[in-house]
């Protein structure tokens, strides 16, 4: 007989895996007991060699991949932890799983298309919306045939009260600065399309069907855009719909008013970008007593109760009179949401870039005393005074010659209009890909949307090959308050290196984000030397720019301990979250 402890270490909760590990517990077949440490979930047993071996295929089975799973684990133990007590449970979204896909999602299977099919393992028919379960499978061929004939159409409305949208084409009307977003049909055919990597497949696949970014392949004939935002179908419906598709060989499809979950990979492992509005509240733990009761950030209030923290993250939401809200201080407020479980938190520096709030680092020193180090400068939002600027610098020369060997390119940069907010990286990289050619290399005939240039820029930069680039510079300037960057220069520096090797756009892009990277190191390690610091909270959107986050990350974590708060999220309840603990009177 021996004892063997399955664990399943996420970075969050995955109410998935309660559930699984409560019907193991409630399994006659097997003798077990369970527990959960944290995210941490674990099924143990005794047994026979045999019997094991048969427990462990069946769990293999069954736990399908979370996003947030960061290894499984299976060792030999002394003596169980666990109890025969069920797992607290909360309520699940996933509408498919690995019993009930097989059954209702493959085409040749016996209950092909019956989206209210009964799974007794995730019990997904108890939550799919009326309108959904009142569709057949000929009403999904006849929906598929309307999408044919009219190139667009929208889906039954989900349980969310959303009707996707799909289409065969861009999807318009939707807000200047999205992203296009793609549901794929056909997995097999991913390679052909995208350029993507082992862990984006498996997060496409996981449980929570989350979107992630990815540059088609360089030659593709349709797909014009940098980046894509890709997912699978999260609805039993829209699996459905997509297997019907997939055998008239169709690989993916335009896709809106999707909910799935966004994420961006920081520090080798998946992060929620923000957290998608629900009904349900969230509960999140904190060691640390806050200083407000309630506080609200966008979408998102936050509420102490005497043991935690209670989100509700809802678009309606409405401020209550007496909430904390930030105005400037998100950055302070992503500092002390990562640190919640610290009693005493000192030592430690916060990167919050974002496209939505000021893009600040702060301190907190030995003393505890929070100080703004760095802000981001706010850009010109219109290539006229972006020109107006450059030419009252001494980078007017430069400009001079790229106004010379590039006429259209500036012509493209004096009709330049950029979308507010303006302070931040996205901004920066947005003016650099006019320099770098975007406009004249897209062949797009309308102007290019903030996030088309910027992603121009990100998917440039990931298709270099190597280490070696270009060093650009992003040198400080002093204000009274704060630092902040002199951007003239960084623009100088990037035309003269497209001046010197015009055809090398991929190493410059790259360069850009390696340089910037350095140089916040550099940052940090003078901070470090007056202030000592101990760890690097990385926070905000910005970093759902994966090669920014793969460089930051790469230089930063040699020296320091890297804090990216995976239980929350980069730019969403983490700043209501936050907030509860900012030295600020209600407004
Ligand atoms: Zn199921």
């Amino acid at each position: 007989m021996k004892n063997i402890r399955f664990e399943f270490n996420c970075t969050r909760e995955v109410p998935f895996y309660a559930h699984l590990c409560n019907q193991y517990l409630q399994n006659e077949q097997y003798d077990v007991t369970i527990g959960k440490n944290d995210n941490l979930y674990y099924i143990e047993a005794k047994g026979e060699q045999s019997q094991l071996e048969a427990l462990a295929d069946a769990i293999a089975n069954d736990f399908l991949i979370s996003t947030w799973l960061v290894k499984p684990q299976i060792s030999a133990i002394e003596t169980p932890c666990g109890t025969k007590k069920l797992l607290e449970t909360t309520e699940l979204e996933l509408e498919y799983c690995q019993h009930c896909q097989p059954q209702l999602g493959d085409n040749q299977a016996a209950h092909f298309g019956e989206i209210g099919f009964n799974c007794p393992c995730c019990m997904a028919h108890t939550r799919i919306s009326a309108d959904e379960q009142a569709v057949s499978l000929a009403d999904a061929r006849a929906l598929v045939k309307k999408l044919d004939k009219l190139g667009s159409i929208e889906l039954p409305q989900g349980n969310n009260g959303f009707g996707t949208i799909i289409s065969f084409q861009p999807i318009e009307n939707q807000s200047l600065e999205a992203r296009q977003q793609l549901v794929i049909c056909n997995p097999n055919n991913l390679h052909a399309h995208f350029c993507v990597n082992d862990s984006q497949i498996l997060a496409l696949s996981s449980i929570e069907k989350p979107f992630i970014k990815a540059r088609p392949i360089s030659s593709h004939t349709r797909l014009k855009q940098p980046i894509y935002e890709l997912c699978f179908a999260k609805s039993r419906l829209l699996l459905v719909i997509c297997e019907i598709m997939r055998q008239q060989g169709i690989d993916y499809v335009y896709i809106a008013n999707s909910q799935n979950p966004k994420i961006a990979m920081v520090e080798a492992k998946w992060s929620l970008i923000d957290t998608p509005s629900s009904a349900q509240k969230l509960f999140i733990n904190a060691v640390r007593q806050p200083l407000h009761d309630d506080a609200q950030a966008g979408n998102y209030q936050a509420h102490w109760t005497e043991k935690h923290i209670e989100i509700t993250a809802d678009k309606h939401s409405v401020n209550q009179g007496n909430a904390i809200t930030p105005i400037n201080n998100a950055a302070n407020c992503a500092l002390h949401a990562a640190t919640i479980n610290d009693k005493k938190p000192k030592n430690i520096a916060a990167l919050y870039f974002s496209n939505t709030s000021k893009t600040q680092i702060v301190t907190l020193d030995g003393k505890q005393q929070l100080e703004l180090f760095f802000e981001f400068p706010s850009l010109p939002d219109n290539g006229y005074d972006i020109v107006h600027h450059l030419e009252l610098s001494p980078q007017k020369t430069l400009l001079d010659k790229f106004k010379t060997l590039y006429p259209d390119d500036y012509l493209k940069l004096l009709s330049l209009k950029l979308t507010q907010p303006t302070d931040n990286i996205e901004t920066l990289w947005a003016i650099a890909a006019i320099f770098l050619g975007a406009t004249s290399q897209t062949n797009q005939t309308r102007a290019l949307s903030k996030t088309e240039l910027c992603d121009f820029v990100v998917a440039r930069a990931m298709c270099h090959k190597g280490a070696n680039a270009p060093r650009v510079d992003f040198p400080l300037t002093r204000g009274e308050a704060f630092r902040s960057l002199n951007w003239c220069k960084t623009l100088g520096s990037i035309i003269s290196f497209r001046l010197a090797e015009e055809e090398n756009v991929d190493k410059l892009a790259f360069g850009m984000h390696d340089s910037f990277a350095d140089y916040i190191c550099n940052w940090i390690e003078h901070l470090d030397q007056n202030i000592n610091i101990k760890s690097v909270v990385i926070a905000g959107n910005s970093f759902a720019n994966e090669v920014l986050a793969q460089r930051v990350v790469l230089r930063l974590g040699k020296n320091f301990s890297l804090n990216t708060n995976p239980q929350m999220d980069l730019d969403g309840l983490n700043i209501a979250v936050g907030a509860l603990y900012l030295k600020q009177r209600r407004h």
